[in-house]
């Protein structure tokens, strides 16, 4: 019998947990499939997926720095993916057209869920507006928080996402971010005498060992921070909400498993349980 083949694409890819996860998860559910590591030149993404699927591969996920070409790359796209503007699930169909999706940010809901953190009428923090930012906000506006704020090192990228995602929420002025249902965009600078239930980071500074600028009092005592950056050690936002009281200082782990569980359903039609994965992954 044939054995279906998928892969994650990406340039580095040698770090990807993707193969590991996913071979797990076909394991679990009986599925006969392979999933590889896929080094795509920087130059020729297209190409790389094109030989990929001929080749006879099934589906595709998309990583750094591939997903924007991934959306202009797909014949067809879900709205999530429309709305995120960029791909990271490819589904590649019988008739040789491909469809793009975007997991990311029903991943991120499904983690903070898990853990049982309360998003409605929360008010919530987001710092970065890049790729990963955007694919997030619909899925965050959609558990109906009180505000969200999204705070970006260049303001204006901050701004333009608030902007893009107003008709999912109500974008407000500077003066006015403590009232419900809002979202606004804003540089560090304008978080100072601000506090939040949720704050998460979506920015790459973990990835340096960075941290963002931000104030002392940001963090409610007893609210939540999650980093979507992962390492086996918490991160230095890890660290800063945890010296700040955070009840909950979480990694990008579990949005991970939980995105990769999402591919996995678009591809097979079967949702794999990431309970055990959450526990032999760490
Ligand atoms: P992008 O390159 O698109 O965006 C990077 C963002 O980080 C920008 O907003 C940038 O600000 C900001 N930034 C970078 N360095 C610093 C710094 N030193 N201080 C403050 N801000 C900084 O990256 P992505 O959006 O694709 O990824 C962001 C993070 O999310 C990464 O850590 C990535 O690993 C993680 N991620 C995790 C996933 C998961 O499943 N767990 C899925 C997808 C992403 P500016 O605009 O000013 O340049």
């Amino acid at each position: 019998m044939s054995i279906d083949h998928y892969a994650v694409i990406g340039n580095p890819i040698s770090h990807s947990k993707s193969p590991r996860i996913h071979t797990q998860f076909a394991a679990q559910t009986g599925q006969n499939m392979r999933y590889d590591a896929l080094l795509a030149p920087l130059d020729d993404f297209y190409q790389s997926v094109k030989d990929f699927q001929n080749a006879g591969g099934r589906g595709m996920n998309v990583t750094v720095p591939f997903k924007l070409e991934a959306y202009a790359l797909a014949d067809r796209l879900s709205p999530r993916a429309e709305r995120a503007g960029a791909v990271n699930t490819l589904v590649f169909q019988a008739d040789g057209s491909i469809e793009g999706d975007n997991t990311d940010g029903v991943g991120l809901v499904r983690d903070l869920q898990y853990h049982d953190v309360t998003l409605k009428d929360a008010n919530i923090l987001i710092l970065g507006a890049g790729g990963a930012v955007r694919g997030v906000l619909a899925p965050l506006l959609a558990t109906h928080p009180a505000s969200l704020v999204i705070a970006n090192r260049t303001a204006e990228r901050a701004q333009q996402l608030a902007h893009d995602f107003a008709d999912l929420g109500t974008q407000v002025s500077s003066q006015a971010i403590s009232q419900a249902s809002q979202i606004h965009g804003c540089g560090y600078d304008e978080l100072n005498g601000k506090i939040f239930d949720v704050i998460i980071n979506g920015t790459s500074a973990s990835l340096g060992g960075e941290l963002p600028p931000l104030p002392e009092k940001l963090l409610q005592p007893g609210g939540v921070a999650y980093d979507m950056a992962y390492g086996n050690e918490p991160t230095a936002f890890q660290r800063w909400a945890q010296a700040r009281g955070a009840s909950l200082a979480l990694d990008g782990l579990g949005m991970l498993l939980e995105q990769a569980a999402e591919s996995f359903y678009l591809w097979r039609g079967v949702r794999p349980d990431t309970q055990a994965l959450r526990i032999s992954m760490r």
